[in-house]
């Protein structure tokens, strides 16, 4: 497991965070949506149940941490009694919402978000311009979202960008995370696609070697700005350099359970190396992967004790 912290970068420990999926309209039709095959499936947690999972959380003591998700949680009209809920307890250190963002380009809304105990924000931006509008589906959308983390920058609130990884945007994350870098995000992130089948159907997946020959270039990018890129949800043994990290720790996630059964046929965890490889938490390769690419045996190498590359 990486270390979520080292003498120069901070950044946020997902072990911490539990997550509740609270609602699942959305005012965007992205093209990477892992929940698109089971949206009509999952209901809104009413506040009855939200009430007795913080409830629990807070008698836990082992989550400080919250993060509110939807589909697009800023579309659910009682978010912000929801999170006024949560943080009544005065339990939760962080309480996040995850969101695309456009609604954020209004400041008077962010702003009741803020007064309500928002102080984490999550903010899907999937490339530069028409490259985000087009994952989206949704024309100035990147516009929209760019307006609201500069809204954010008014408040005291921790800001964490997402990228997700395609073959759409791929070309472009240099120019992103320079963007990004620059801009009022604390934090980046990017995700590995999460194909939700087992074959890439819609040519999405990018591959690891792909990916590799680009993390110099972003590293370069993003150094004069001293924040940090952590990768999620991919091999271990990519050990990008700093300021890129792999991070392979997931938050608790409340969802129901329909979700997890799509999920599972990402099928992440695959390596041939695996029971070599001393890294045990490592999201491996998932099955529409390595139908594409194979399984990469000489890419990856397994990770001795100590966490570097073995033989
Ligand atoms: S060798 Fe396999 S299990 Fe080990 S870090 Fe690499 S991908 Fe993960």
């Amino acid at each position: 497991m990486s270390a979520p912290v080292d003498n120069c970068h901070t950044r946020i420990d997902l072990r911490r965070y539990a997550v509740i999926p609270v609602w699942y309209g959305c005012n965007s039709s992205c093209t990477i949506c892992m929940l698109s095959n089971v949206r009509g499936k999952l209901g809104t947690v009413d506040f009855a149940d939200f009430s007795m999972l913080i409830t629990r959380l807070v008698n836990e003591r082992r989550y400080d941490s919250l993060i509110l998700s939807g589909a697009e949680v800023t579309t659910f009209s009682q978010l912000e009694q929801y999170v006024r809920y949560a943080a009544s307890f005065g339990w939760f250190r962080k309480i996040q919402i995850q969101t695309n963002g456009r609604r954020l380009a209004d400041r008077e809304y962010v702003k009741q978000l803020v007064d309500a105990g928002v102080n984490e924000f999550f903010v899907s931006v999937h490339g530069l311009g028409d490259i985000h509008d087009a994952i989206t589906r949704i024309p100035g959308s990147y516009a929209a979202v760019m307006a609201g983390i500069a809204n954010l920058a008014e408040f005291p609130v921790h800001v964490i960008s997402n990228t997700v990884l395609t073959a759409s945007n791929c070309d472009g994350l240099v120019a992103l995370f320079a963007e990004l870098s620059a801009s009022p995000v604390h934090e980046m992130q990017l995700w590995n696609f999460f194909p939700m089948e087992r074959t890439d159907r819609r040519d999405l997946v990018v591959s690891m070697s792909g990916l590799k020959a680009l993390l110099p270039g972003i590293a370069s990018a993003i150094a004069p700005s001293g924040k940090t890129l952590v990768l999620k949800g991919f091999p271990e043994c990519l050990s990008p350099e700093s300021p890129c990290f792999v991070n392979s720790d997931f938050p608790l996630n409340l969802i129901q359970d329909d979700f997890w059964f799509e999920f599972a046929k990402n099928g992440f965890g695959a390596c041939v190396h695996r029971e070599r490889c001393s890294s045990r938490e490592c999201w491996g390769l998932s099955n529409a992967y390595i139908e594409k690419y194979g399984d990469e045996r000489t890419l990856l190498s397994p990770r001795t004790a100590s966490g570097g590359a073995g033989s």
